[in-house]
């Protein structure tokens, strides 16, 4: 699989750069969402989409970001009053939190030092602490900290120890790291097109199972645009019940043929020991990653700065001086660390020049 040679080095956990032949599938000429033709394309993408999320759940398409997913998964399965969990390890962990309050979700928060993982033994406390929590939210990986929770060994405890409803927050994980939804039994899971599926911004994708459909049924959340229900009647045709993004349709088409003549397993294999080869180049500059290695994300590392230098000054400096752009620390961590995004085939060139800009923008910040 060849990647776009950029002009920068985008080094962001997301947009990430596209392989050109998806970014060309954009240009083919429209056609008619009510046809035969975007039928089959329709029903064909859904059907591979599946074999990337593992699953044999309904899988739907939404023309939005990952959030817009988000706010799916909440509207099609709860309804104001419900009591939930909302596991947060960072920021997008507390925006899916802060998500379901503002949609008068009764919320109980579970907090964890950003940096860390969950905790099981705390997660399953807190469960026997709440019976009347109908559902949990958890972010598989955390991007704003490079964590991956052990979504395996959550699910055990909200599936089979509690049959509480499952919802995940897999948009930085689903293509990069491993996920196996029917296997762990997650009802809901969402991810954005412009990370692990190689594919522009503007797309997002959710599985949704049969617990998920029965608590569908009983939900009264009010929802018109994000209706599952109207999602799957019209999935029935090979139709998507609004107008679709059809020509990110092309290019998630051709993204899905990308990764799977690859092979999912090889190509999240490839993205881990992409992870290792950058977690430890970077160590080797003296710098401290914030995650441990034990639940280091294979998608994102996010890197402490040392205490006299401001994150963002270096994450400047790597952008105008040598055309690496980083992503930024976000909430509570802006301004201590930065984040490299390394979600599909990074070629060796840009590793070296990562690393070789990095040593020397740090060099240059720290003696200012
Ligand atoms: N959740 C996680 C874990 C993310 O990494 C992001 C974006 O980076 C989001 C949610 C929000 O997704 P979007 O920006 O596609 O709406």
């Amino acid at each position: 699989m060849k990647y776009q040679r950029e002009q920068q080095n985008l080094r962001i956990p997301g947009p990430v750069p596209c392989p050109p032949e998806v970014i060309d599938a954009q240009t083919r000429p429209l056609i008619d969402h009510r046809s035969e033709e975007f039928a089959h394309m329709l029903k064909s993408i859904v059907r591979r989409l599946k074999r990337i999320f593992l699953t044999e759940n309904d899988v739907f398409i939404l023309t939005s970001s990952g959030t817009g997913a988000l706010e799916a998964s909440l509207v099609n399965t709860l309804s104001p009053g419900d009591k939930i969990l909302a596991v947060v390890t960072g920021f997008f962990g507390q925006r899916y939190s802060d998500m379901a309050k503002a949609l008068l979700i009764d919320v109980q928060e579970l907090q964890f030092e950003w940096g860390r993982d969950v905790d099981i033994e705390i997660l399953r406390k807190t469960l026997v602490a709440h019976p009347d929590i109908k559902a949990v939210l958890v972010t598989h990986n955390e991007t704003s900290t490079g964590v991956t929770n052990d979504l395996e060994s959550i699910s055990r405890v909200v599936k089979k120890e509690f049959g509480k409803l499952l919802l995940v927050d897999a948009v930085s994980s689903l293509g990069s790291v491993e996920l196996k939804t029917d296997e762990w039994e997650c009802d809901v899971v969402v991810a954005g097109s412009q990370k692990g599926l190689l594919t522009p911004p503007g797309l997002a994708v959710i599985s949704f199972s049969e617990s998920a459909w029965c608590a569908y049924e009983k939900c009264c959340m009010p929802k018109y645009y994000n209706d599952l229900g109207l999602f799957r009647t019209f999935m029935a045709l090979g139709q998507t019940a609004f107008t679709p993004a059809i020509s990110l349709l092309y290019a998630l088409d051709k993204a899905l043929e990308l990764i799977l003549s690859e092979g999912l397993v090889s190509f999240i294999d490839m993205q881990r020991e992409q992870a290792f080869m950058i977690r430890s180049k970077v160590r080797l500059l003296g710098m401290e990653l914030l995650a441990e290695d034990r639940c280091a994300s294979h998608s994102v590392t996010a890197v402490k700065v040392p205490k006299n230098v401001d994150a963002d000054d270096l994450v400047d400096l790597l952008r105008e001086e040598f055309g690496i752009v980083v992503g930024r620390g976000q909430g509570r961590l802006k301004g201590k660390l930065f984040r490299v995004g390394h979600i599909g085939k990074v070629p060796e060139q840009e590793i070296q020049d990562l690393v070789v800009g990095l040593s020397s923008a740090l060099t240059r910040v720290i003696s200012k």
